[in-house]
């Protein structure tokens, strides 16, 4: 008899660096989870913003089959259609000129770092390296994004960081403006920050940063992986604020579970990239390319992004009725489908709590951070997943509170 895998194999064979919740979800549909037991979830949490059309959606499932049965993998002494297809569409839709695809934010992360530190190489000399990002940022996992990213927690541990790089605090345009100087090579940003709370960036910081970077001459980096693909509402976040980056970085939503990255630069940035300065096995993978241009092409509509919009207001009304009633919440914000509620001071540091309960009540949500509850759902999820889920997460945080 074959084995039917459990949670205790998780711990046998896995390496221990997660701590995955009990249940083994096995099947997926729409905002829609069964686990092996054939218990239903209602899905916020979207694979962390990755699962940009819920799980199984038919466009993708389709992009993925017909591809599947034409050509997966090439490496890229080819290049091939779903690839330039892909480019082509994020050239179309952005302010980018020239694209490199990988599959993971932190590679899109990795790409731009080293695409900024040799064009300012190519420009200005050696002496322009200095990196100024921010605390609390997430930028992913390799070492140079850890080092880049603003929780030491990511990135002790490891020996030598590499150098090079400043924190300065976000939304505070001052703590930058005593970092930047000629030496700064990059501005590294998330418009809002995800991993870090869901922070959104002011109207003013960001600006302020885009003016300090022309400035200085050095590049903006905006790190979209989590706010990317109509998350925000818009294709991308930098279109809410009408402030465009050098460099833009895309994962999480554009392969809507498919793995899959992109980096996107204006060409007097990309050209610094020549033949062997970079590279990756799996960039531009005929698959990942097929399903990211097909999940592109059917959230970038009006119909898809006004959706989004529309849901946000609902998943605020929502929130804000079950604060009326339990005073958890200090305060809820976000952009689009990327939504926090911050915990209030009763609460301090009790998100995490909620999520064991939620999933008893059949609820899948996330943290942003121990304080704050996350929820990045299906930019496609149906109004009525959304009132039986929030009625889900109003019966967790009625037992978190009762336990109180
Ligand atoms: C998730 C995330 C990353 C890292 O992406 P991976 O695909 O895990 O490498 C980088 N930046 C931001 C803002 C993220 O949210």
């Amino acid at each position: 008899m074959s084995h039917t895998p459990n949670r205790q194999d998780f711990d046998h064979y896995m390496a221990p660096n997660y701590a995955p919740q009990q249940v083994i979800p096995v099947r997926g549909e729409g905002s829609r989870l069964w686990d092996q037991q054939g218990r239903e979830y209602i899905d916020f949490a979207g694979g962390i913003a990755v699962n940009s059309l819920g799980h199984c959606h038919p466009v993708l499932v389709d992009a993925l089959k017909d591809q599947g049965e034409k050509l997966w993998h090439l490496s890229n002494v080819f290049t091939n259609e779903p690839a330039l297809n892909l480019a082509k569409a994020l050239v179309d839709r952005t302010f980018a000129d020239k694209v490199f695809l990988c599959s993971s934010g932190g590679e899109a992360n990795e790409a731009a770092l080293k695409l900024a530190r040799r064009w300012a190489v190519d420009n200005h000399g050696e002496h322009k390296d200095k990196i100024i990002s921010f605390y609390q940022s997430f930028h992913g996992r390799t070492f140079f994004t850890v080092s880049v990213g603003g929780q030491p927690k990511y990135s002790q541990g490891f020996g030598p960081v590499p150098g090079g790089i400043l924190h300065a605090d976000y939304n505070d345009l001052e703590s930058v403006r005593k970092l930047v100087g000629d030496d700064t090579c990059a501005i590294m940003v998330e418009p809002m920050q995800g991993e870090g709370g869901i922070v959104p960036g002011t109207q003013d910081f960001l600006q302020g940063l885009r003016d300090l970077c022309d400035e200085h001459n050095a590049l903006l980096i905006f790190d979209e992986v989590q706010t990317g693909v109509g998350r925000s509402g818009e294709l991308y976040a930098y279109k809410n604020y009408g402030i465009t980056p050098d460099i833009l970085t895309s994962a999480k939503s554009l392969g809507g579970g498919f793995p899959v990255g992109a980096m996107l630069a204006t060409d007097a940035v990309a050209k610094s990239l020549v033949i062997g300065t970079h590279g990756s096995t799996y960039g531009g993978n005929a698959l990942a390319s097929a399903v990211a241009l097909a999940a592109v092409e059917f959230i970038d509509t009006p119909e898809v992004l006004e959706g989004v919009k529309k849901r946000h207001d609902l998943f605020r009304e929502h929130l804000e009725t079950i604060n009326r009633k339990y005073g958890v919440f200090k305060e809820i914000r976000g952009m689009g489908l990327l939504m926090g509620a911050q915990m209030s001071d009763a609460y301090e540091g009790r998100a995490k709590d909620i999520l064991p309960l939620a999933i008893e009540e059949g609820l899948m949500a996330l943290i942003a951070g121990p304080n704050v509850l996350r929820m990045a759902p299906s930019l496609v999820i149906p109004e009525a997943d959304i009132a039986e889920g929030m009625a889900r997460l109003e019966r967790a945080i009625e037992r978190l509170v009762a336990a109180t």
